[in-house]
């Protein structure tokens, strides 16, 4: 354990580069193997714009990266954090600070975004696609990025966790994203079980049907468990399965990198099934 924890220390952002494209590549190639849905796109193309929204989210963990490393070093310093309240094995707290930080940096940001409108705005973009595939998994705007980025800060000072355990659970968020989102089938029994612990393709391809209430169900990124735990659990069959979002289902309105980017500066569009009120409209 100690061997693995002194190996984490020495993963560097040209690492972690490496692990991503090396996810992205696998599980794009293992669509060709084994498709889940029968797409009719320009792979390539589809892929181009996508790509371009994970190198915007790489450049802004880039250039923030330091606050990570002062705030964890900070938390470090003074042993505060949930990971200091019992002296814990590693493996322990290993565990403890992945479930944390997945439930701060990646499941809470992300209900939020479903429930506060002028966030929803720029997660929007996410949701447009109406292709999923492993190179949805970071289609997130520039101003999503932020956010997800101030949520890890926080999830590093409620946990107390060094700097290798969020680069762990950075790596493994990231791939764990790319396979919940790849378009590849498995064996529905085999996806029941990964479900049970881990957020499994067909469960995370619920939260990309295109209406409510499916669209706010399934949230979670790595640990499947804070959906049951919250009751955001959902399932639906594949048959039943529409990707995209009901407000922008015109492919003009979401194949472009300029209109994405200006996506949540347009005039807020009343989803059909409204989760926001009237009122709320009106104030825009
Ligand atoms: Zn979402």
């Amino acid at each position: 354990m100690e061997e693995l924890q002194r190996n984490l220390e020495n993963i560097s952002s040209l690492h972690r580069s490496i692990i991503l494209a090396g996810g992205l590549f696998f599980f794009y190639m293992l669509e060709y193997i084994i498709p889940y849905m029968a797409f009719r796109y320009l792979k390539v193309k589809h892929a181009g714009v996508n790509i371009f929204f994970t190198i915007t989210t790489g450049v802004v963990n880039m250039v923030l990266a330091f606050l990570i490393v002062w705030c964890s070093d900070l938390v470090q310093a003074y042993k505060f954090g949930l990971l200091y309240v019992f002296s814990l094995p590693l493996w322990a707290f290993i565990l403890g600070g992945l479930l944390i930080l997945d439930l701060v940096s990646a499941w809470l940001i992300h209900f939020l975004q479903h429930k506060i409108k002028w966030m929803w705005r720029f997660h929007l973009v996410h949701h447009t696609d109406t292709y999923v595939d492993a190179t949805t998994a970071n289609r997130h705007h520039p101003g999503e990025s932020i956010f997800r980025f101030v949520f890890t800060l926080l999830a590093v000072l409620i946990t107390g966790a060094p700097v290798w355990l969020v680069l762990l659970y950075q790596s493994l968020s990231a791939l764990l994203s790319q396979f919940n989102h790849a378009n590849i089938s498995l064996n529905p029994a085999v996806d029941n079980i990964i479900s049970l612990v881990l957020v499994s393709p067909n469960m995370h391809k619920v939260h990309h049907h295109y209406v409510q209430p499916y669209t706010d169900s399934n949230y979670a990124n790595i640990f499947s468990i804070w959906d049951r735990l919250f009751g955001t659990y959902r399932r639906l069959n594949k048959e039943q399965l529409v990707y995209g979002i009901d407000t922008h289902m015109d492919p003009r309105e979401h194949s472009g990198i300029k209109t994405l980017l200006a996506l949540p500066f347009q005039e807020y569009r009343i989803p059909p099934g409204s989760k926001f009120d009237e009122a709320d409209q009106e104030q825009d």
